[in-house]
Order: structure tokens, then sequence, then C-alpha cells
């Protein structure tokens, strides 16, 4: 991941850039904040090293774009034609851009725009319903091949579910907001947002807890460095496309392929329902699979004896080897929240495709 920063210093727009952290730490310089300024970056996708190869290169794809102005700010306008044809001459990074101002796009597309450039993802921050309202049909309007949105700081429940619905957002990500005077992000509005993504099939990121966080009725107050490990602990981010792609390279798989559930599997799951047996998964991963050192690797799932073990064979979530040749999930490290938050998802998504299979042969 890179940051490309072409200007510097913004406009307060809406609500969520109260407590923006571009005005926090310029202000710890005595920088104002609400001068727009070219920074020396401001060509660094075309900046080539000394032996004369670019500095930023794919491996430094997602190229964050913009991350401490709004890259539609109208301060820039008459610089941003000349960034376009950065972005447009080096294909083979991917600019990620962020911004509030979605009103604003259509009139700052650069002429060659057509339905989007391959390289670039459009992200729709909304920080509550109203803005959310303003923004997102605007912004659905837009040609552009990569849409995203972004809740962030999120300040209050919001229904996006009618405009997920339009097929044209690929991934939510959701946080909450940082600094000393943040406002509370609630647990219960990122659940929200995650059901609405799992039901419309979009991916869904919970990056963030921000700095005072609600769950169950009480605020925490979570420091800075542990506001992303506490998101990722949570283990609640979605990967539909991820999930579905893995599931089509298993079904190639002879061995994998090899694996159904029987009578007395699906019976098992009818009488427990999916609730539970998603439980019972969550207790095997834990035992079996997230410990960094298993003295018993490669031989620690059973090959009968309960629905679970028969999709993590057919999955290849049944041991640290398989996961790391089928997922890329490394040996050697406890798993994270995320990890075993994939993995579970993978193992209910074959076992509900087996379920559908079978009511589907019967019929
Ligand atoms: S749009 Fe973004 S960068 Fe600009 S003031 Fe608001 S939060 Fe800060
Ligand atoms: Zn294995």
């Amino acid at each position: 991941m890179a940051i490309w920063n072409p200007w510097h210093g913004c406009k307060k727009y809406s609500s969520g850039c109260q407590n923006c952290y571009v005005y926090r730490r310029d202000s710890q310089f005595g920088k104002d904040s609400s001068i727009v300024t070219k920074t020396a970056d401001f060509g660094l996708p075309l900046k080539k090293n000394r032996s004369g190869e670019y500095k930023l290169t794919e491996k430094d794809n997602p190229v964050y774009t913009c991350m401490t102005s709004d890259f539609f700010i109208d301060e820039a306008d008459a610089w941003r034609d000349e960034i376009w044809e950065m972005i447009f001459c080096r294909p083979e990074l991917h600019f990620v851009i962020i911004t509030k101002r979605a009103l604003r796009i259509e009139q700052c597309l650069p002429v060659n725009w057509g339905e989007g450039y391959e390289n670039v993802t459009l992200v729709c921050t909304c920080e509550n319903q109203s803005e959310a309202d303003k923004r997102l049909p605007v912004f659905l309007s837009l040609p552009a091949l990569h849409k995203e949105i972004t809740h962030e700081p999120m300040l209050s429940k919001i229904d996006i579910s009618s405009y997920l619905a339009s097929g044209q957002i690929s991934r939510v990500i959701c946080g909450g907001e940082s600094g000393s005077g943040a406002r509370i992000c609630d647990y219960d509005w990122i659940l929200d947002t995650r059901r609405q993504c799992i039901e419309a099939g979009v991916s869904f990121y919970f990056k963030q807890t921000g700095a005072k966080f609600r769950k169950d009725g009480r605020v925490y107050n979570i420091e800075r460095k542990y506001q992303h490990s506490q998101a990722d602990k949570a283990g609640i981010n979605y990967e539909p496309d991820r999930i579905s792609e893995v599931l089509q390279r298993l079904s190639r798989s002879d061995f994998r392929a090899m694996f159904h559930l029987n009578k007395t599997e699906r019976l098992y799951i009818e009488e427990k329902g999916l609730d539970t047996i998603r439980s019972h998964a969550e207790y095997f991963i834990d035992k079996r699979l997230a410990p960094a050192v298993i003295l018993n690797d490669g031989k620690q799932t059973p090959m009968r004896g309960h629905p679970v073990f028969i999709a993590q064979h057919a999955c290849a979530c049944c041991c640290r080897g398989c996961l790391e040749k089928w997922h890329n999930i490394e040996k050697g490290h406890t798993l994270t929240g995320s990890e075993k938050e994939y993995i579970i998802n993978v193992l209910m998504s074959w076992i509900e495709i087996q379920l559908n299979f079978k009511e589907k042969t019967e019929e």
C-alpha cells in the first residue's frame, strides 16, 4: 500500500469533518489546514529512482490518493487534470480515491473517463443517514468501474440496503472516529451494516473501532494503537467474492470434490440448526486450527463424526498446511479474528451449498 498526497489541506464540509485528523495533526505544528496547496509529491506516480525505474510499482498497490485533503475539492480544480493524466499513464497501479464530495465528482472527471478507468476505485464516505441519502443516489448515477462506500466516522445507524441492491457497490467499510473529541460509534450500527452487506452479497470490512466504542450499551475508550486490532478481533469481515472464488477452485480438485455430507450429517444439521453448527465450527477452528503451534498438524481433523469435519476437508481448512496452500494463510502464527471468520464463512457456505444441492436433487 502507498499513499499519494498531491495536495494538502481541506475545507470542512459536513458533520463527519468535525474532528478531521488533518486539522488535528496540522494544529500540532501551527499549520492552517484550510489552505489547500500542492505538495512536493504532486508528480509521485511518474517519479523514477536513479536506475530509471518508477518509484511506485505494482507491489505498492493500492495507492491511496489524497488522504490529507479531498480529491474533488474545488480549490484543486486547476490541478486535477494533470493528476488524471498521471493515473491514466500508470495502468499497473490501482488508485483509491475516497471523497465526501460525491456531488462534485461528475464535473471533475477527465474527458477520456468513459465508463471509468480500470485502475481507479471511487469511495464515497457517508457518516450518517442524511449524508448517505444525499450522496449515494448521485454516486450511483456516475460512471465508474469500481465503487465502494465507507462509513468513517460512523455517527449513526445507516440504512444503505437500497443502494447496495444496485449491484454497483463492491465493498462497504465501517469505522469509528479517532482523537480526543471523538464521538461514539456503536457496535450495533456496524453489525447492522454487515447484515445489509451479507444480504446484498457485498464485501464488508470493519476497519477500526474509533476512540469511543459502544458495545452492549457500555462505552469503551480505545487507545489509538488498539483501534484496528480490536476491530480485527471482532472477526466480522465478510468477503463473498473471495469465498465463491475459493469454493470454485476447490470444486475443481478431484480430492476435495470427493467430500459430501451424508444422510446422518444432514439430519444432524437439520436437528441442530445452522447457528449451532456455526458455533461448533468456531469451537473446532479455535481449538484445532488457530494456535500458532499445533503438534499433530496435518492429522487434527477426523474424517468423520461431524459435518464441520467433512466441510474442513472439502474446503482445505483441515490443517495449517492446507490453509496455507489453498487460502494463503501462512503457518506459524495464531489465526487472527478475521482469518477465523473467513474460514468459518467458507465452511458454512460449503455446508449451505451441500444442503441446497440435496434439496435440488430431491425435487
Ligand atoms: S473532507 Fe476529509 S480531509 Fe476534508 S475536512 Fe473533511 S474529513 Fe478532513
Ligand atoms: Zn490438511
